[in-house]
């Protein structure tokens, strides 16, 4: 029997960022990966403090912008890479109105650090009314995050690329396998629906598609547009574009609709030819109040989940699992706002 700290179920976001804590803080652990592409893996990456529909912003949302700058320096110093590309959103105004909404809304407080009011007219695509920048949104580099993290897992020997088999956790003596643990942490996004210790927790699957297109025109450099939704550049051929929203399909195939609305999306405001190379989905894990699950097992208080990340797996990802491990090595208390505790009385 291997004695170790943590075992972390799932290779998201949540259980990646965790997975930083336990190596940051020299803790034993193990994470399992049952290699399926979740919904990290075909994110867009896209860190972003405003709502953009309305032009709002959401709860700690500069406090996790920071928090997940300092955490991409401390990958850096073992992985080799930052994988923050300063690529900032540019969104497209729908009209005048979009323009004078935004003026409005920059006056506020809590938006004026995020809102430019340097209105710019780009070339190469149509944005009649120009486009407002957001200060301070990014992007990461999804697929080299994940593959370099994933390698430094694997030679650290940290990483079990398996599926998790919950009949074989014993829970009342803390064993796995030939590993005894002192907590196992469930990181599974939408697969917690059949975990048998959390499958009731109020997890709303979101599924959403995106492209690989070949533009036959390139877009400006350094910038990231979004109209619908999100289009920049993966490499000098290959733009993403994504993601679409749809709480009523659970199907794993792709969806005419949701490829139908993209290209309907893109072609708004792209003027020119454009291929479509690959297209993905995955399922966001959603909560209704819009706040992570997190917190133990009723019953067994070293089983713990971290979930509910829904269209923010980047910022919530790794601002919580920092909240998560203070919880649970350094004995400080959960917000109240993701607690699971929230839910009992339900
Ligand atoms: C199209 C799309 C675009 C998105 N764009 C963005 C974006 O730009 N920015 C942003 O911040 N968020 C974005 N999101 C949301 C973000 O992807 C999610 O919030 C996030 O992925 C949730 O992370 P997670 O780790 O909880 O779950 P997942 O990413 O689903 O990871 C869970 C992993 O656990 C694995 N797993 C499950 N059960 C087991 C088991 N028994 N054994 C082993 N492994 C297991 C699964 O295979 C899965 O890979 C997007 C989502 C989609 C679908």
């Amino acid at each position: 029997m291997e004695n170790i700290d943590y075992i972390i179920v799932g290779d998201g976001y949540a259980g990646m960022f965790l997975a930083h804590q336990f190596i940051k803080h020299g803790k034993s652990f193990r994470l399992f990966s049952e290699n399926k592409k979740g919904a990290s893996h075909v994110s867009a990456g896209i860190v972003n403090p405003v709502v953009l529909k309305r032009f709002n912003t959401f709860w700690l949302a500069m406090e996790q912008i920071t928090e997940l700058k300092s955490t991409l320096s401390e990958i850096e110093t073992y992985t080799g890479s930052n994988y923050l590309v300063e690529q900032p959103i540019h969104r497209i105004f729908h009209d005048e109105k979009e323009k004078e909404l935004w003026q409005k809304k920059s006056q506020k407080e809590e938006l004026l650090p995020f809102l430019n009011l340097n209105f710019t007219d780009e070339e190469g695509f149509k944005n009649p009314f120009g486009t407002g920048k957001v200060n301070h949104s990014a992007r990461l580099n999804v697929e080299a995050f994940f593959s370099d993290m994933f390698r430094y897992l694997e030679n650290e020997n940290y990483l079990i690329k398996e599926r998790f088999d919950y009949n074989e956790l014993n829970v009342e003596n803390h064993t796995y396998q030939n590993f005894k643990f002192k907590k196992i942490i469930f990181c599974e996004g939408t697969g917690v629906l059949e975990n048998p210790y959390f499958k009731d927790i109020p997890i709303y699957p979101n599924k959403g598609h995106h492209l690989t297109v070949e533009l036959s025109k390139p877009i400006p450099k350094g910038i990231t547009i979004k109209k619908k939704h999100f289009l920049f550049p993966k490499n000098p051929t290959e733009y993403y574009y994504g993601g679409t929203y749809d709480r009523e399909t659970k199907d794993l195939e792709i969806n005419t609709s949701a490829v139908e609305q993209l290209q309907k999306g893109l072609e708004e405001f792209y003027p020119d030819e454009y291929t479509i190379k690959e297209i993905h989905f995955g399922f966001r894990p959603t909560v209704k109040d819009r706040r992570p699950i997190i917190g133990n097992h009723h019953q067994y208080k070293d089983v713990l989940v971290f979930n509910g990340l829904g269209a923010r797996g980047i910022l919530n990802g790794n601002y919580f699992a920092k909240e998560l491990f203070e919880y649970i090595d350094k004995n400080q208390s959960l917000s109240v706002e993701v607690d699971i505790k929230r839910f009992v009385d339900e």
